[in-house]
Formats: C-alpha cells, sequence, structure tokens
C-alpha cells in the first residue's frame, strides 16, 4: 500500500519551489465542514485551520494538505467564489462543502474496486448484487494496479486509503468510513443509493449466479444437504454453489437493512 507521510502527520511545505524561490508563503484559512472534521489532524478539529500557501499552490493542493482527499469534496469556494481545485490559491480564504449524496459513479450502476484491506466489504457489497472487483493479497492489489485497473473498468475506487485516493489516473473514488463491515455497507450504499439486487452474486468472485437444480449440483454436495434444501444457484465464473442455508435469517436481516438505507437515501433526494 501507499508508502511516505501519514495523511494525519501535520502538512510539509509544498512545491514547486526551486532553491532561490523567493514567493512569500502568505496564509490561507480553509473553513471545513462538520462531516469533513474527521481527517483534519486533532489540533485542527475545530475546522478552520491557516495553512501557509505560496502563490503556486492550487486550491486543491491546500484542501488535500489539511488531509481531506478530493473525492469527499463537493465544492470549493475561494473568497466566496467556486473555483476548480486546480485555481491557485491566491486569497485569504477556502471553504470546502462536503460531496454531495448519492454520488454518481463513472457508470449508471456504479461498479467498484475495493482495496485490499476491504475484503469483508467486498463480500457484502457482493451479496446484495453489487458489481463488486477485489483483489487479496498479490500483483492485482498493489497501488498501481489498483489505479490502472479502477480507469480502465470505470470503478469507483473504494478505500480506507487517503493516499490512494489522492492518484490523479482514478476516474472516481470515495473514502468509506466506519471500521465495522456493517458501518462500512451503510456508508457505501448511503453515499451511492445503488440499485440492489440480492442473492444475484457470488459473494467469493463477484460472478453472476445462475439458476440450477439440485441435479445440476449433486456432485457439489454433501448428502445432507441435498436432502434439506431445494433451491441452489451456482456461479456462472467459478462454479461455487449456494443455497439457502443455516444464515439466511441473519443475511435476509442484512438485505432488509440495506434496502432501507437506499431508499432513505433516494427519498433525502426526491425531497
Ligand atoms: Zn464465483
Amino acid at each position: 500500500m501507499s508508502t511516505g507521510q501519514h495523511p494525519l502527520d501535520p502538512p510539509v511545505p509544498r512545491g514547486p519551489e526551486r532553491p532561490g524561490d523567493a514567493t512569500p508563503r502568505a496564509s490561507i484559512r480553509v473553513a471545513v465542514p462538520p462531516d469533513l472534521r474527521f481527517l483534519l489532524p486533532t489540533r485542527r478539529r475545530n475546522g478552520t485551520p491557516d495553512i501557509p500557501a505560496s502563490a503556486t499552490d492550487t486550491v486543491g493542493h491546500v484542501v488535500e494538505s489539511v488531509g481531506i482527499p478530493l473525492t469527499e469534496v463537493g465544492t470549493l469556494l475561494l473568497d466566496g467564489r467556486v473555483v476548480p481545485p486546480s485555481a491557485r490559491a491566491l486569497g485569504r480564504s477556502i471553504a470546502v462543502t462536503a460531496r454531495p449524496r448519492p454520488q454518481r459513479g463513472p457508470t449508471d450502476p456504479p461498479r467498484f474496486l475495493l482495496d485490499v484491506h476491504l475484503g469483508t466489504l467486498a463480500r457484502r457489497l457482493r451479496l446484495l448484487g453489487l458489481d463488486v472487483a477485489w483483489y487479496p493479497d498479490g500483483p492485482d492489489s498493489a497501488d498501481d494496479a489498483l489505479a490502472a485497473r479502477a480507469a480502465e473498468e470505470r470503478r469507483v475506487l473504494l478505500t480506507q486509503d487517503r493516499g490512494l485516493l489522492r492518484r490523479r489516473s482514478l476516474p472516481d473514488g470515495a473514502l468509506v468510513r466506519g471500521t465495522r463491515v456493517d458501518d462500512q455497507a451503510a456508508d457505501v450504499l448511503d453515499r451511492f443509493a445503488p440499485p440492489l439486487a440480492p442473492w444475484t452474486r457470488c459473494v467469493a468472485c463477484g460472478g453472476t449466479l445462475a439458476e440450477a437444480s439440485a441435479d445440476d449440483v449433486a456432485a457439489q454436495l454433501e448428502p445432507g444437504t441435498r436432502r434439506t434444501y431445494a433451491d441452489f444457484s451456482r456461479c456462472t465464473a467459478c462454479g461455487r454453489v449456494y443455497w439457502r442455508g443455516a444464515h439466511a435469517a441473519r443475511l435476509e436481516h442484512v438485505v432488509a437493512h440495506a434496502e432501507r438505507v437506499v431508499a432513505a437515501r433516494r427519498r433525502s433526494v426526491s425531497r
């Protein structure tokens, strides 16, 4: 994963600054809304840090330097005027707004790519029918490979690594909130309000499931399973067989909760 400066470390002076560059470093005030303040270093959680900025710094750079990836930002105001992240930070204040929800992905419905640490979330989102790519440790899980694949397949990168979200080649990304998978899933569903299709995908590989008869899958089942269950499906990609088993009640609860989160976010838009 990313190396280098931890996002919570104090910002280092930003370039480009050449030796002998006499650009004066004025300071600029960055106003951060409450829902993004958890990203600020602890000593700056009052939400309006003063940041040294030189004439060559961009607004986007200044905002990133306080710990806020631009994927989390809705609009940027420089002295009250909306500006793109590439605008020079020549002003007295930058006001940041949080990215509006639901967020539109590069495709509709959105497809996702999860970093190596979010395997449990990947399984959860697949259970709900989302198109989720996830690679366990290996070359496909390296930062460069993830960024390239996200761009190639127009997937939204989901991660908790802010350094990864600073890659300019990403089509889009989102910093996943929460440490428990329930909270992480709720955050993603609230953020994107994607259409759900529970029980249609293989949680192991993300392939689509097709109905299968007990005879079709008999060779892959223990005799007890064959006798107890009637409804089977099989992954069209990896061949794994699924049936409604002992965890069905808990999973139904998970699905029902996910549907409520998405419905609530959609209602918030239509109001
Ligand atoms: Zn599969």
